[in-house]
């Protein structure tokens, strides 16, 4: 049986930057995916925020052009401008991206397993036996610790006996290329409780790209339903005429916020796996790479040690509190369900003192608690 210090299980962001930031480390290294290509069935729109540009370094050829306007509307379609003077935002080429990242993983002795799905584990003196499956063959291979990085219905959560995600709002989307038209870069939000029950439909329009999607809680609307009504409207906001459709994409994004429990001394999760996700924003990106280099430094430290002192830092209530905010403005925002009541929340968000918090909102630096200081223990970090 293959033996490795850190088996990490899902190759997303949160996965690949592990599994690169540990080779790196000189920990041997298995990484592996149910996919086939990573660059296939994208599930994310891939908007990182400024926070994320500034601490992390990427290839300027998986990053888009940068947008620093936002168009907030309302159910009955009345605008909100916002302008930030620093570029805000930019849509990553994700699949490119997540090429990329696994090129460098490779490069620093990642082993990288494809198409091998997850099952379960158990636990053993040495650690944990992982059971994996590609094409209906199962094989074992030892790992000292596991990471699940599997995305917001993590195998590897209840394989630890750790906490899974309750709540969670379902995204789709369609990408067009867009570089035929004319409209200004923007990030259009729409508040509208019929078409994205607890969350907003969005056009991302960056230059080359255009992002059409709707989000909610998926028991209160039908998303193919509600995608193909707003993709009726997107004319009279943005240039949409013989757009090329490039592809679809959607899927499950955890807004319960940090779960309690994501650590024990076999494992630890990391990303949506451990509802690392803005609950208000329901951005994930920037999160689950400052979650990744936090977990990196925890699992070196904790395997030269074997001190369970050393998990500590990663234990959620130490970061649970920084959550709290943005989980009430969650609740918040969930329990808006008549168009009037939002018409009326987005008319007392063009008065000053709350135009400042939608500006805080879209343009601030608030995100997984884990600063630029507190990663520069992590050597490397910033090299996607
Ligand atoms: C429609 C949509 C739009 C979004 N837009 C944005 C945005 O613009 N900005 C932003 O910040 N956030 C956005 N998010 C959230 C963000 O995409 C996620 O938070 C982020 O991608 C999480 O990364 P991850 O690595 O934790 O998980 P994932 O990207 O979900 O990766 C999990 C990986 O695990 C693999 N896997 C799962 N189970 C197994 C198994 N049993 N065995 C092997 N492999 C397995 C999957 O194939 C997958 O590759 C969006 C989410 C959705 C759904």
């Amino acid at each position: 049986m293959d033996r490795f210090d850190v088996v990490v299980v899902g190759a997303g962001l949160a996965g690949l930057s592990c599994a690169k930031w540990l080779a790196e480390r000189g920990r041997s290294v298995l990484l592996v995916d149910r996919k086939s290509r990573l660059d296939e069935s994208v599930h994310t729109t891939g908007i990182f925020v400024r926070r994320t540009l500034e601490d992390f370094a990427f290839p300027e050829s998986c990053l888009g052009p940068v947008v620093r306007d936002v168009r907030l509307y309302s159910p009955r379609r009345r605008m909100l401008e916002l302008s930030s003077p620093h570029d805000e935002y930019r849509v990553g080429k994700m699949g490119p991206l997540y090429s990329h990242l696994l090129g460098a993983a490779r490069g620093a002795g990642v082993r990288f397993d494809a198409e091998a799905c997850f099952r379960n584990a158990e636990p053993n003196e040495n650690g944990l036996r992982l059971n994996l499956e590609t094409h209906g063959i199962r094989r074992s291979v030892q790992a000292a610790y596991l990471i699940g990085a599997d995305g917001a219905n993590s195998r590897a959560a209840r394989a630890l006996s750790l906490s899974s995600n309750r709540e969670w709002i379902v995204g789709v989307e369609e990408v067009y290329d867009s570089r035929s038209i004319g409209s200004p870069a923007c990030l259009h939000c729409f508040l509208d409780p019929h078409l994205a029950p607890g969350y907003i439909a969005w056009i991302a329009h960056d230059g080359e790209e255009m992002h059409v999607g709707v989000g909610g809680y998926g028991d209160r609307f039908d998303p193919n339903d509600s995608l193909a009504r707003f993709r009726r409207e997107v004319p009279r906001f943005v240039g949409f005429d013989g757009l090329r459709l490039i592809e679809r994409r959607g899927g499950r994004i955890p807004v319960g916020g940090l779960l309690p429990n994501i650590i024990n001394d076999r494992g630890l999760l990391v990303g949506d796996a451990a509802g690392a996700v803005s609950p208000l924003t329901a951005g994930g990106l920037d999160p689950c790479l400052r979650q990744s280099a936090l977990a990196v430094d925890v699992i070196d430290q904790f395997l030269r040690s074997r001190a369970s002192e050393t998990l500590a830092r990663y234990e959620s209530p130490l970061f649970k509190k920084r959550f709290r905010t943005r989980s009430l403005m969650r609740r918040g925002v969930a329990s808006v369900r008549s168009p009037w009541l939002a018409e009326l929340g987005f008319a007392a968000l063009c008065l000053p003192p709350f135009k400042s918090l939608a500006r805080c909102v879209f343009f601030g630096r608030g995100s997984f608690p884990v600063d630029r200081e507190e990663l520069q223990p992590c050597p490397g970090f910033r090299a996607i």
